[in-house]
């Protein structure tokens, strides 16, 4: 019988992942029945899911395989109790290119000092200002996972001295690593721009506070692309008041969107933006979905399953 897939995600979602979910579906000479109609759940042999979407209760989905979300980050379902399926989370080249070249922007609008002769615009000629090259600018990325691995190579590659973060020690080549609890002052306290790539999980909440904030040079920037969580934002607040954190750029809230109303979006310090690091493609991520699929059928095992006890 054909596998019953649902695609539960948020009603605009569906038009834009249909034609590139048929398309891969159809390369793996499955032969699926896709809908967004969640009618019957007990039919359903695999669900595609965001949040936002009409599934909350996986309770009905009694012939359920595996679940694939559609976000890399699962900290909206991973505690879903009523989930007792694999988890897949994605992970999809597009993301990946599309946070190192995000990430890169937003380094090397610090690293050249971009706003300088950007912004303003007055009239002065400020030359003889000579940003280091970057090799002698050090740049610390928190998490060693599929996009901070990634990261961190394009850093590399542009000569930056990365160093890198992680729950499990990781040897990298190219970077000097830290880990753990202890690792993470280490992993802080040269770093220029920090990039926090790192998954809401109970451990990782508020992980940048008072003391790892003073930690930093002064004068560092923060690249957060990861969680909102991951921060105590009235501690970043007091280290961009105090100037000892020079300017933050953050693409994730706890509250999303972001209220209008909330400091970070007056403050001279910060650049906002509303959560565009690195979308899932459809065209590329569609192919994980169906390659997930396939081995489900064929009693393969399946890519990216989470680790429900770490929460990533
Ligand atoms: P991943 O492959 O699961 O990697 C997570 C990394 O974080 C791993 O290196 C892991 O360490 C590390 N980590 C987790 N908990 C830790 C802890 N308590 N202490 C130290 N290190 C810890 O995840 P990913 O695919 O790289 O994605 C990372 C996050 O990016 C996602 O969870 C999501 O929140 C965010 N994201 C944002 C956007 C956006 O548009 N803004 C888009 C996609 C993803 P180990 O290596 O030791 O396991």
């Amino acid at each position: 019988m054909s596998p019953r897939i649902l695609f539960a995600a948020p009603e605009a979602q569906w038009p834009l992942w249909r034609p590139h979910l048929l398309a891969a579906f159809a390369g793996t000479g499955l032969d699926v029945a896709l809908t967004d109609d969640p009618a019957g759940p007990w039919t359903f042999d695999y669900v595609i899911y965001a949040p936002g979407g009409a599934v909350r209760d996986f309770t009905p989905f009694t012939r359920l395989k595996a679940v694939q979300s559609l976000w890399a980050g699962v900290e909206r379902i991973v505690t879903n109790a009523t989930l007792t399926v694999p988890l897949c989370r994605m992970v999809d080249p597009g993301l990946t290119r599309g946070m190192v070249e995000w990430v890169v922007a937003h380094v090397m609008r610090y690293h050249v000092g971009t706003d300088l002769h950007v912004l303003g615009q007055d009239g002065v000629w400020r030359n003889g200002i000579v940003p280091p090259l970057a090799p002698d600018r050090v740049v610390a990325v928190l998490g060693l996972g599929e996009l901070g691995r990634a990261v961190a190579a394009a850093l590399v590659a542009l000569g930056f001295d990365v160093v890198g973060w992680s729950r499990a020690p990781r040897e990298i080549a190219g970077i000097r690593t830290f880990a753990g609890e202890a690792g993470l002052l280490d992993a802080l306290r040269e770093a220029e721009i920090v990039v926090t790539l790192l998954p809401a999980t109970p451990d990782t909440e508020r992980l940048i506070d008072a003391r790892r904030l003073a930690a930093l040079p002064a004068g560092a920037r923060l690249v957060n692309p990861g969680r909102g969580s991951l921060l105590d934002d009235t501690a970043l607040l007091e280290a961009l008041d105090s100037g000892h954190l020079a300017h933050a750029t953050l693409d994730v809230f706890r509250a999303e969107p972001l209220p209008p109303d909330h400091p970070f979006w007056a403050h001279p310090r910060v650049t906002v933006t509303p959560h565009i690091a690195a979308d899932t493609r459809p065209e590329t991520a569609s192919l994980i979905v169906a390659e997930n699929v396939r081995r489900g059928e064929t009693g393969e095992p399946f890519l990216h399953v989470v680790d429900r006890s770490r929460g990533y």
